[in-house]
C-alpha cells in the first residue's frame, strides 16, 4: 500500500575522520538505506517490516564480514521511525585499523543511523499532522479569522476597551452572573517523558524529581480545602504509562472521598481513550490539554523528544477526552511560540470544531505566555508577547466565545490580572505553588514549573474580585 505522503531522499555524513555516509531513499512505498564508509562493498543486508505496531528485522551477512549489527540496527530504527518496509545495506571497510578504531567506527555508524531515523520519524509525524482530517478542519475554520485578529491586535487597547468593554462585561454578567471562580492547581508530580524546550519540568532538566504519594496528595488537597477551595486542578508532567494514569486516578478518587474538594480537573497531558475513561471513572470532570502551538514547524521545533512530538495525536486528545465522558475541556496556547494571530485563529478553529462535534461540552481557554524558567533553560522565544497583546487576545476570546471560561493564572502580574477582570475573566488561581508538596512544604524554588508573578493570598484575590464589582466563588 502506498503511503499518502511522498518521501524526500536524503543523506547524512558522520562528523568525524571516518566520513561515514547514511543515505535513505524511497523505493515506491518502501525505503532503502545504505550505510557505507571506506572501500565500497556490501557486508550485510537487513530487512525490517512494520507489523502489529512494531518493527521486525532479519539479516544476511557476507562471509567474514561484521556489519550485521549495523545493518539490523539501521533497518530496525528506520522501520520504527517510518512505519514502512526498510532494507538496509551496510558496507564499511578501512585497512589497518585497530580494535578500538573498529569500535569507534561502529559507534559512529549507530549514531548516524539513529540521526537518520529521527529525521524520518519527524517527517512522518509532520506529514501525519498536516494530512490529518482534524488539522484540515481546524485550518479551514481559522483561515477567515487571522486578518480580523491582526487588525484587532493593531488597535490600541484603550480603543478596544471603549468599543468592546461593555459588551464583554455584559457577556460575563449574562453567562456567569458576574462570578469569578478561584481555584488552586495541585502539582502531583514533576516527572515528565517529554522535552519541551521552554519548560522547567522537561526531561533533560537535572533536578530531583518527586511524585507525591496518594496520602501526601490528600494532605495537600485537605490543606487547600481548609482554606476554602472547592475545585482543584491536578497537574503533572506527561507520563503516559497505565501505571501513572492509574496513580492519578487513585489520587483523584482519594481527594474526592476524603476532603471537602467537590470537583477535580486534570492537566496531565495527552493520553489514550482508555486512559481518559479510567480517569473519568475515578471522578474527574474537566480536562485541560494545551496544544501550545498549532504551527507544525514551531511545534516540532520546541518539542524535542517524547510522545508530545506526535502533534496529530495531541490535537485529537480533546476529542478523546470528550469521548471518554469529560464534560469540561480546556484549550491553551503558549503565547510567544508562534505568530499570535495565526495561533489564536487556529485555537479558535479548534474550539469551533469541538463545539460542532460536542455542543454540550463546556469549554474554556488559557493563554499562558512564555516566561523564562530556571534550571538552565536557554530557550529564547522569537518575540515576547506584550501585556497589551496578551490582553487583546483575551478580549478577542471573550467576544468570540461569550459563554466560555477564560483563565488567567498567577504567571501574570497582579495589575494585569486585575485589569482583565472587568472584561470577563471567569477563572483565576491564587496562593499557587507549582511544586509537588509545595503547599505543605516550602519547596518552590527547587522544583517549580515556572516563576509565579502574583503571590496574593486567597483573601486578597477575593478582595480584588469584589473591588471589580464581581463575585468571587470557590466552587465548581
Ligand atoms: S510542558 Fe508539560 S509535557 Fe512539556 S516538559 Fe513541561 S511538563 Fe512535560
Amino acid at each position: 500500500m502506498t503511503p499518502a505522503t511522498p518521501f524526500r531522499d536524503f543523506a547524512l555524513h558522520s562528523d568525524d575522520a571516518w566520513n561515514l555516509v547514511c543515505s535513505v531513499e524511497a523505493v515506491g512505498p518502501d525505503l532503502l538505506c545504505r550505510v557505507h564508509g571506506g572501500d565500497t562493498h556490501i557486508g550485510a543486508v537487513a530487512l525490517a517490516e512494520w507489523a502489529g505496531g512494531r518493527a521486525c528485522a532479519e539479516y544476511l551477512v557476507a562471509d567474514g564480514h561484521r556489519e550485521d549489527r549495523i545493518a539490523i540496527h539501521s533497518a530496525h530504527q528506520l522501520c520504527g521511525a517510518s512505519h514502512r518496509r526498510v532494507v538496509c545495506v551496510a558496507g564499511l571497510h578501512f585497512d589497518g585499523i585497530t580494535m578500538a578504531e573498529i569500535d569507534a567506527i561502529s559507534q559512529s555508524a549507530f549514531d548516524l543511523t539513529s540521526q537518520a531515523a529521527r529525521q524520518v520519524a519527524d517527517r512522518r509525524l509532520q506529514a501525519d499532522t498536516t494530512a490529518s482530517e482534524l488539522f484540515e478542519r481546524i485550518t479551514k475554520r481559522s483561515d477567515g479569522s487571522v486578518r480580523e485578529i491582526e487588525s484587532f491586535l493593531a488597535t490600541p487597547w484603550t480603543t478596544l476597551v471603549d468599543t468592546h468593554g461593555p459588551a464583554a462585561a455584559r457577556s460575563s454578567a449574562k453567562h456567569f452572573g458576574g462570578r469569578v471562580g478561584i481555584f488552586a492547581p495541585l502539582y502531583l508530580s514533576n516527572a515528565c517523558q517529554n522535552n519541551c524546550v521552554y519548560c522547567g519540568f522537561r526531561r533533560s532538566a537535572r533536578f530531583q524529581r518527586s511524585t507525591l504519594s496518594t496520602q501526601d496528595s490528600v494532605r495537600e488537597a485537605a490543606f487547600l480545602a481548609a482554606k476554602g477551595f472547592r475545585v482543584l486542578d491536578l497537574v503533572t508532567g506527561e507520563v503516559s504509562t497505565d501505571r501513572f494514569v492509574d496513580y492519578v486516578g487513585d489520587v483523584t478518587r482519594a481527594i474526592l472521598e476524603n476532603t471537602d474538594i467537590d470537583a477535580v480537573n486534570l492537566n496531565i497531558g495527552s493520553l489514550s481513550l482508555k486512559q481518559y475513561e479510567r480517569l473519568r471513572a475515578a471522578g474527574a470532570t474537566g480536562y485541560h490539554l494545551y496544544q501550545e502551538s498549532y504551527d507544525p514547524d514551531v511545534y516540532f521545533g520546541v518539542h524535542e523528544s517524547g510522545g508530545k512530538r506526535d502533534m496529530a495525536s495531541r490535537l485529537a486528545g480533546l476529542h478523546r477526552a470528550i469521548d471518554a465522558g469529560f464534560e469540561k475541556v480546556g484549550f491553551g496556547l503558549l503565547l510567544g511560540l508562534g505568530p499570535p494571530a495565526v495561533e489564536l485563529a487556529r485555537m479558535i478553529g479548534h474550539a469551533d470544531v469541538i463545539r460542532t462535534d460536542a455542543p454540550n461540552v463546556t469549554i474554556g481557554f488559557s493563554l499562558p505566555r512564555i516566561r523564562p524558567v530556571d534550571k538552565g533553560c536557554s530557550y529564547e522565544p522569537e518575540a515576547m508577547i506584550s501585556d497589551a497583546d496578551f490582553m487583546k487576545c483575551m478580549l478577542f476570546l471573550r467576544l468570540r466565545f461569550p459563554d466560555a471560561h477564560l483563565t488567567v493564572t498567577t504567571r501574570e502580574r497582579r495589575e494585569l490580572r486585575d485589569a482583565l477582570l472587568p472584561i470577563g475573566i471567569t477563572k483565576v488561581s491564587a496562593e499557587v505553588s507549582t511544586s509537588p508538596g509545595g503547599y505543605t512544604h516550602s519547596v518552590e524554588t527547587e522544583t517549580g514549573q515556572f516563576p509565579i508573578s502574583d503571590r496574593r493570598t486567597l483573601d486578597e484575590m477575593k478582595w480584588a474580585i469584589v473591588s471589580a464589582d464581581l463575585i468571587p466563588v470557590l466552587w465548581a
